[in-house]
């Protein structure tokens, strides 16, 4: 940007000429929204536009991204069909790795992978929206099987996708130290491409991982799908159920006795009442935590009842996207490096600092592949 005068900005904008697009961005002061040179919404007097370098320029200044032009979607990377979008992953990406995650347990209820697709519906300007999601020449199509929704909608969809497999990453420098990693080398090198696989929304994502704790991964998923099945919605399609996960809206009316109909212990209702009174008071969102710094948004995550250290971490990896997170206590990393180290036991969490100092700034996908090891 610096090589761009100020008024030469301003005319671009005021052109609305697309070749600047991902060049600059403009910000209005007015309303905090901020957009591509191109956008075709109504142009803003000069005076009250900031620029910004890049879309999280824009985001750290407080300014929220333009419904009509989608300054914060990664520019060229995503194509709109019409009928279908197309996202261009990076090139070390492997989507069959991820299916195979995706694909795990057949208690999942908020997605289905299916010949080689993945399922989700996900609700976007209050409808439900279906998407069918695939592979093809070295592109990530992103299908509406039900029915087309509007543009704003699509690329709400490409978002969520592309957010989902974490396809902002750039995972060169986490390949290069497995590389030099006794523990990581063979796991990494067999699932190469795999992403980080994300719980965007916050409100699921915290309540997951509050219903896994201490107890078996079985039960955590029937816990789930009670909840879901109860107090979600469910999309039918070609005879198959999707079910979206409740609203943070829902469950903050329910009594802890609700809950506890369902099989959840006292504590945990509580727990997942509290969290979803907080979202829906806006006192928790997962925009102010992406505005912290890691160790700000880690301490936000303890101060809320019923989440410690391995949900604080959970929440970090799985729906903020930090790729330091890590959840050191977690059973199934426990489990993976057993099998990986040959142990009769488990390690130890000292055992585990030792392993793992290596792994600075990529602890989140270490744990992550060593959670793929598990399901050969
Ligand atoms: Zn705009």
């Amino acid at each position: 940007m610096t090589a761009l005068s100020r008024s030469t900005m301003i005319e671009a904008m005021l052109a609305g000429d697309k070749a600047f697009d991902g060049l600059f961005y403009t910000g209005v002061k007015t309303t905090k929204i901020y957009c591509l040179p191109s956008c075709y919404a109504k142009k803003p007097y000069p005076e009250n536009v900031v620029f910004f370098h890049t879309a999280d320029e824009a985001e750290k200044h407080h300014f929220r991204a333009c419904k009509k032009c989608f300054p914060d979607l990664p520019q060229d990377l995503w194509i709109d069909n019409k009928d279908h979008i197309a996202l261009i992953p990076p090139s070390d990406f492997n989507f069959q790795e991820c299916l195979v995650f995706l694909g795990r347990s057949d208690a999942e209820v908020l997605h289905l992978v299916h010949e080689k697709s993945f399922y989700k519906c996900i609700k976007i300007q209050e409808k439900n929206v279906l998407m069918k999601v695939f592979m093809k020449q070295e592109k990530l199509v992103i299908e509406f099987p039900d029915f087309l929704p509007n543009k704003f909608s699509r690329l709400q969809a490409a978002k969520y996708i592309w957010n989902l497999f974490d396809l902002d990453c750039d995972p060169e420098p986490f390949y290069k130290l497995a590389e030099k990693d006794a523990v990581l080398n063979p796991i990494v090198s067999r699932h190469h491409g795999l992403r980080i696989i994300g719980i965007p929304d916050l409100f699921e994502a915290l309540s997951w991982a509050i219903m896994g704790q201490q107890i078996n991964l079985n039960f955590a998923y029937t816990l789930k799908r009670r909840l879901t099945e109860v107090y979600g919605e469910n999309y039918e399609f070609d005879g198959k159920t999707m079910w979206i996960f409740p609203e943070p809206e829902t469950i903050s009316a329910l009594n802890v006795s609700d809950l506890q109909n369902l099989q959840f212990t006292t504590r945990k209702a509580e727990y997942i009442l509290g969290i979803a009174r907080a979202i829906s008071e806006g006192t928790l969102s997962k925009e102010h935590l992406l505005l912290l710094e890691k160790e700000e948004a880690r301490n936000f995550l303890l101060s809320i009842r019923g989440v410690g250290g391995w949900t604080a971490d959970y929440v970090l990896m799985k729906c903020l996207k930090d790729p330091s997170a890590f959840p050191i206590a977690d059973v199934g990393l426990h489990n993976a490096l057993k099998t990986q180290l040959g142990l009769d036991r488990k390690p130890s969490i000292e055992e585990i600092l030792k392993i793992s100092a290596g792994w600075k700034g990529w602890e989140a996908y270490a744990v992550f592949y060593l959670w793929r090891s598990l399901y050969n």
